[in-house]
């Protein structure tokens, strides 16, 4: 071989935010703050304290390798955790808190931190949990000494800002291994017991390339950008590193992400750009036909992490000119794979046609290979018909689960590629469709079908405004659709109007045979619906033998 006679520079995390202190200077972070006020700071400054976070961390006796956890919402101190952290060669383990507090315990033992930081909204759940986060040495709230919890809820609670104040202002970054990992994140469990993704430096400096280069300036903009998507979800999807390349504005939300709070952040903000679940957006909506209008300079809307209805994001297009881009994604895979990519053609086509295509999960990024195959493990066509398990591949993929062997065996196959546990068809020309997780197809007979198609059909019907489909057991063909119902404010729609509405646009067999009416639908860890609630809530529910 002759080898290539290049530097051998390693891709870091400090080197991001050094870049940022740099070039995009006097930019701003932005965040609603736990204790409610405003609060700016510029990269430059950002860079400032994230060294004396550093320094302070390096004195309280933190060493390479060591996890770090966070139980934070979207803050400039999170965000600066994630460079100190990951600086000086440390893990930072993003903690979500929605988490049950089982699995919480479980994956501080797990991973075996040796301190938290958590916002001040959390001391009472930490000050329940403490005596069974047996290797958390150091609890550090963030926020400053005026704001402490009264008393001493957590014994030896250290103040955040007083740690940055004593913190030296100078630092030589270590020259670490590209490889070394910087990043944990535990998935929710949704489909089980919650399992780690390591991520390094390498993974996540070229996650955050990929992300740019599929962006092509259609969503990744220098105009300001709000994560709804936590900090302790996946990273907030990489946004935290993508913009100290781009330099854009960051407007955090801190804890409140109602329609209402989100709305009146991103109207005073001018925020151009926002990341987050569709549960998120239908809030949002909510929030903006009450007031008849969109926050003024909202333009682009990233939504993933569970499908989103069309209906939804035809009305935001249609009725309020924002530009919706989906995307599909999983915390084993840093998270992003795949993106709404439309070619110049595909954006003159028909209103509708757009948002048929906007439907689809998107197109690979750079830098993720898919497959799908049937249940021996064989290649499915990508022609847009076959259905069959996708399979992943790529530099921002996990090739196994933090310490847990079991599951590592589990989820690969024998050439390494990575199972997602998803049902999908690709198009020739790359459009990712997915049909469901292999867990929430309804199983009726010898067909599957698509929970995600059902419910796309039955929130478009007037006077729904949620709805979700799960299969209950069925005496004669083993599991039958059932469509639970949200309705929408002041409206009444009925069983029959419902269930003739999606009769008219999908095949009989795939018509629902029943439907239920809730007040609201329970929501998983990261937001999204979660059917396994739903199918426990409605085990009993009893089809006819029709
Ligand atoms: P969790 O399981 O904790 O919610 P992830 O965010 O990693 O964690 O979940 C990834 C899963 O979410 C995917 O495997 C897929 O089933 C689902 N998902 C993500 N994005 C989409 C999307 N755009 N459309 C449909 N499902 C999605």
């Amino acid at each position: 071989m002759l080898k290539g006679q290049m530097m051998d520079r390693p891709l870091l995390v400090s080197s991001l935010i050094d870049y940022a202190a740099e070039v995009h200077a006097t930019s701003p972070i932005v965040t609603a703050t736990v204790e409610g006020t405003i609060h700016r700071q510029t990269y430059a400054e950002t860079r400032a304290r994230v060294v004396r976070l550093a320094n302070a961390l390096l004195r309280l006796g933190v060493k390479p390798g060591d996890r770090i956890a966070t139980m934070a919402w979207n803050t400039h101190r999170h965000f600066e955790l994630y460079f100190a952290i990951s600086g000086i060669g440390a893990v930072c383990h993003t903690i979500n808190p929605r988490l049950f507090p089982e699995q919480m315990t479980y994956i501080v033992n797990h991973a075996q931190d040796t301190m938290l930081f958590l916002d001040t909204t959390f001391v009472p759940l930490v000050e329940k949990l403490k005596s069974s986060f047996t290797p958390i040495r150091t609890y550090v709230a963030l926020t400053d000494r005026a704001h402490m919890p009264a008393g001493e809820p957590i014994r030896g609670l250290l103040c955040y800002e007083e740690l940055l104040a004593d913190g030296a202002p100078d630092i030589v970054w270590p020259d670490l291994d590209e490889n070394t990992a910087c990043a944990l994140c535990y998935t929710s469990g949704t489909t089980g017991d919650p399992k780690g993704a390591l991520y390094s430096h390498r993974s996540n400096l070229l996650h955050t390339f990929f992300v740019l280069a599929a962006a092509q300036g259609s969503f990744m903009p220098t105009r300001p950008i709000l994560p709804v998507v936590p900090m302790f979800h996946a990273n907030a999807w990489g946004l935290p590193f993508l913009v100290t390349l781009t330099g854009a504005p960051f407007v955090m939300p801190g804890p409140k992400l109602d329609g209402v709070s989100l709305f009146d952040l991103m109207d005073k903000e001018k925020v151009w750009g926002g990341w987050g679940v569709p549960t998120v957006w239908l809030g949002l909506l909510d929030e903006m036909k009450k007031r008849g209008r969109k926050p003024e300079s909202l333009s682009r809307i990233l939504t993933g992490g569970s499908a989103i209805a069309r209906a939804t994001l035809a009305t935001y297009e249609r009725d309020y000119g924002i530009d919706i881009v989906h995307g599909w994604g999983m915390t084993e895979m840093s998270p992003v794979g795949t993106v709404t990519q439309m070619t110049p053609e595909e954006r003159t086509l028909p209103f509708e046609e757009q948002m048929d295509i906007k439907s689809r999960q998107g197109r690979r990024m750079y830098g993720v290979e898919m497959k799908i195959v049937d249940a021996e493990g064989n290649r499915l066509p990508h022609d847009g018909a076959s259905q069959g398990e996708l399979y992943v591949r790529g530099a921002a993929v996990i090739s196994g689960y933090y310490g847990n062997e079991a599951a590592t065996r589990a989820a690969f196959d024998k050439d390494g590629w990575f199972g997602t546990g998803d049902v999908a068809t690709i198009t020739p020309d790359g459009w990712l469709v997915l049909v469901d997780r292999t867990k929430d197809l309804v199983k009726s007979g010898g067909e599957w079908i698509s929970s995600i198609d059902v419910e796309n059909v039955a929130i478009g019907c007037p006077g729904v405004a949620n709805a979700a489909v799960i299969a209950v057991p069925h005496p004669k063909w083993t599991e039958r659709p059932l469509l639970v119902v949200v309705k929408a404010p002041g409206a009444d729609p009925s069983k029959e109007q419902i269930l003739a509405h999606v009769a008219a646009k999908l095949a009989k067999w795939q018509v629902p045979d029943d439907v239920v009416f809730v007040d609201s639908l329970p929501l998983t860890a990261t937001g999204k619906i979660s059917k396994k609630d739903l199918r426990i809530a409605f085990a009993e529910h009893r089809l006819s033998a029709q």
